[in-house]
């Protein structure tokens, strides 16, 4: 199975370093002949993304904070200049105060409610006015979701909540977008332990969790989500839209502790 992303260019958005769910789509995409360019927020970013960016055969990286609107402007600008036009989108990008992924969420700040919402979901809808644009032949458009936008899980407070309005956007999105033949997708992932995940309360007891519990008693990996953004990205998912695509290792159908998992 080689060429199924052969002719086709996008954007990756929210790559970070080699443990980025980023990676993991943009080594599966670059396999099967995908051409990227890349964004990135801020210059010491851009030491760490510009080697990984070569790796998969790019020297097109953008400097794109998602919540300046002139940024996004600029970073579509360039790539219009470059391709005229995309054919898919990743965006793998969510923010809140750390100090607020800890403790109860009926703590929560307006202004970290805010800034959360704005950098985790709005980013999603402003990407996607500008990336439509781009793509007249229809195109693919993926975003990563976990699964405390459906049930609670403790610590993940106000980002649980920004990730249930980005579920909900990723389905209006796909309904407005549909006619022009645009695809809108999220993967929910499980927890996989990257930089931002490390700013969760508790995160290796919620990794221990998963791994005790899920169907496949393991946790996933960035090449399990690469395969599945993979899949949405490419044809292969042409008739799928507004979906939330678990990679989970199945934990999401799970109603309660695993008999046999030990005590953590
Ligand atoms: P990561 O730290 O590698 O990536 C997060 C990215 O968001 C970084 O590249 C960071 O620069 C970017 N970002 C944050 N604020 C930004 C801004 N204002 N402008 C531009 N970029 C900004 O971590 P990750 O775990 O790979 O996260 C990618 C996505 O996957 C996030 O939406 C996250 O919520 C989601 N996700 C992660 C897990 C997990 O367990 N790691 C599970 C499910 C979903």
């Amino acid at each position: 199975m080689t060429g199924l992303m052969q002719g086709k260019r996008g954007l990756i958005m929210g790559l970070a370093n080699d443990r980025s769910l980023a990676w993991g789509i943009a080594q599966r995409l670059h396999e099967q002949g995908a051409e990227m360019a890349f964004s990135y927020q801020g210059e010491a970013l851009e030491r760490r993304v510009r080697p990984l960016a070569e790796q998969v055969g790019s020297d097109f990286l953008v400097d794109c904070d998602v919540g300046d609107m002139a940024a996004l402007d600029r970073t579509f600008a360039q790539i219009e200049e470059r391709w005229g036009t995309i054919d898919f989108l990743v965006h793998a990008i969510g923010f809140s105060d750390k100090n607020e992924l800890r403790g109860r969420f009926v703590d929560t700040s307006l202004d970290n409610f805010l800034l959360t919402m704005n950098i985790s979901v709005y980013s999603f809808v402003a990407v996607a006015q500008r990336a439509a644009r781009l793509m007249p032949n229809g195109g693919s458009l993926l975003t990563l979701t976990y699964y405390g936008a459906e049930k609670v899980i403790p610590h993940y407070n106000v980002m649980g909540v920004a990730k249930a309005g980005l579920e909900t956007a990723t389905k209006y999105l796909a309904a407005d977008l549909g006619r022009d033949n645009i695809r809108v997708n999220a993967i929910s992932a499980g927890p996989i332990k990257t930089l931002a995940a490390s700013g969760i309360g508790d995160f290796r007891y919620i990794l221990k969790w998963n791994e005790y519990n899920s169907p496949l008693k393991r946790n996933v990996t960035i090449e399990d989500v690469g395969g599945a953004g993979l899949y949405l990205l490419s044809d292969l998912a042409s008739g799928v839209t507004g979906e939330i695509h678990h990679v989970d290792a199945g934990y999401n159908v799970v109603g309660m502790k695993a008999e046999d998992a030990p005590d953590i």
